[in-house]
C-alpha cells in the first residue's frame, strides 16, 4: 500500500483546485489550516494544535530550542504522530521526497523508518523520482511531497500590488496541472492520494497583519484507490481531522461526526514578531449551508502586536470562492471569544 501525501505549498482556494480535482476525480474538502507550513503540518500529523504541543506552540525558530546534543531536533510529542501510529500498526515507512521543513518537524536521524528520500525542486528529477516510487513496491509507504510553485510565486510578488500576485498565480497553477498531467498516474492501485494546500499566500496584503480567510481556510483532494474507499461525509474539516480519517480508514477506528456549527480553532506565528511563539489564534464557524459546503464564515482573531480582537464575516459563492470579506461590527460571538481564550493562555 502507498500513501501520497502531496502538498501545494501556498496554494489558495482558487479555480485551478477545481481543474486539479477534474484530473483526478477526487473528493474535494475544504480545511481550516494553519497560516504557515510549520503549524500546518505539525496539526495535520499529530492532530492537535501546535499550542497543544509546545507550551507557547509552535513558532518558526522554536525548533532550535529543542535540538540536543547530537543535533536532533527532539520534539517530545513526536511519538504520538499518525506517521508513528502507521508505522506501529501497519509497518508503514515514512519518506519525504523534498520537504526540508519535515527534517524538522521529524527527527530523521532518531528514526531509520523516517528518512529524507532525496534533495531539490529540479523537474526532471522529480519527473524520474515520481515514476520510480509509482512503479516499485516496497512493502507500506507514506510519501511526502511537496510543490513550491505557488510558494515560489508569492515570493516573487511580494512588495508587488495584487496583480502581480494573481498572475504569478496563474503561472504556478499551469505548472502544477502540467507536472500532474505529465508525471503522475492517479489511478495506481492500491494506493491513497491526499493533495493538499497548507495555507495562503501569507504576507499578502501586510506580512504582520492580521491573518484573511484565504490564509487558513484552504483545501484538499482525497483520490482513494484502496479496498473500500473512504467516504468522507463532511466536506468542511479540519487540518487537524487527517491522523482521525487516517485512523479510521487504516484502524477501523470511527471517524466522530462534528455539527455544522462546529467551532475551528487554529493558529499563526510571525517569526517577525515572535520567533518562538505563536503570535495569532483564531476561532471560527460556518454558517449558512448550502449543501456540503458553507455560505458564510464568522472569524474572530486574537493577534498579538495588536493585543486585541478582531471579528471578521466572509461570504462565499457555490463554489466557495470569497464574495466579500468584512470587518463585523456586531457584538462579538462570545462562544468563539470563549473557545479562545480556553485554549490559548495567553490570550486575555
Ligand atoms: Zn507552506
Amino acid at each position: 500500500m502507498k500513501i501520497y501525501c502531496i502538498i501545494i505549498d501556498t496554494m489558495p482556494f482558487c479555480p485551478e483546485v477545481l481543474e486539479i480535482n477534474n484530473m483526478v476525480k477526487g473528493d474535494l474538502l475544504r480545511q481550516v489550516s494553519g497560516c504557515y507550513t510549520l503549524t500546518s503540518l505539525a496539526q495535520m500529523l499529530t492532530g492537535k494544535l501546535s499550542t497543544d504541543l509546545e507550551p507557547s506552540g509552535i513558532g518558526y525558530g522554536t525548533w532550535s530550542d529543542r535540538l540536543d546534543s547530537n543535533g536532533i531536533v527532539d520534539w517530545k510529542w513526536l511519538e504520538t504522530s499518525i506517521p508513528f501510529y502507521l508505522w506501529k500498526e501497519k509497518d508503514f515507512k515514512f519518506i519525504s521526497r523534498n520537504l526540508d521543513i519535515l527534517t524538522v518537524l521529524f527527527a530523521f536521524k532518531k528514526y531509520p523508518q523516517f528518512y529524507k528520500d532525496s534533495k531539490g525542486y529540479n523537474e526532471a528529477e522529480q519527473h524520474e523520482y515520481i515514476k520510480r516510487i509509482q512503479g516499485e513496491s516496497k512493502g507500506n509507504t507514506f510519501h511526502f511531497l511537496n510543490y513550491r510553485n505557488f510558494h515560489d510565486a508569492c515570493q516573487r510578488s511580494y512588495k508587488f500590488d495584487g496583480d502581480a500576485l494573481y498572475k504569478n498565480q496563474r503561472i504556478a497553477g499551469q505548472e502544477i496541472l502540467g507536472y500532474f498531467e505529465k508525471d503522475w498516474d492517479f489511478s495506481e492501485p492500491d494506493s491513497l492520494f491526499w493533495f493538499f494546500s497548507d495555507h495562503g499566500a501569507w504576507f499578502h496584503p501586510h506580512f504582520h497583519g492580521y491573518p484573511f480567510v484565504q490564509n487558513f481556510y484552504t483545501w484538499a483532494i482525497v483520490k482513494d484507490n484502496l479496498e473500500n474507499p473512504i467516504d468522507i461525509k463532511q466536506k468542511v474539516i479540519s487540518t487537524q481531522d487527517f491522523p482521525l480519517i487516517l485512523r479510521h480508514k487504516f484502524g477501523n477506528v470511527p471517524l466522530p461526526e462534528f455539527s455544522k456549527d462546529r467551532i475551528f480553532l487554529t493558529e499563526d506565528g510571525r517569526a517577525g514578531i515572535k520567533l518562538k511563539e505563536i503570535t495569532t489564534a483564531i476561532a471560527c464557524r460556518f454558517k449558512n449551508w448550502s449543501g456540503d459546503f458553507p455560505l458564510q464564515l464568522s472569524y474572530l482573531i486574537y493577534h498579538h502586536p495588536a493585543d486585541n480582537f478582531l471579528q471578521r464575516k466572509v461570504k462565499f459563492d457555490r463554489d466557495g470562492f470569497t464574495i466579500d470579506e468584512v470587518v463585523d461590527t456586531s457584538v462579538v460571538d462570545e462562544q468563539l471569544k470563549e473557545a479562545l481564550i480556553s485554549k490559548f493562555t495567553w490570550v486575555p
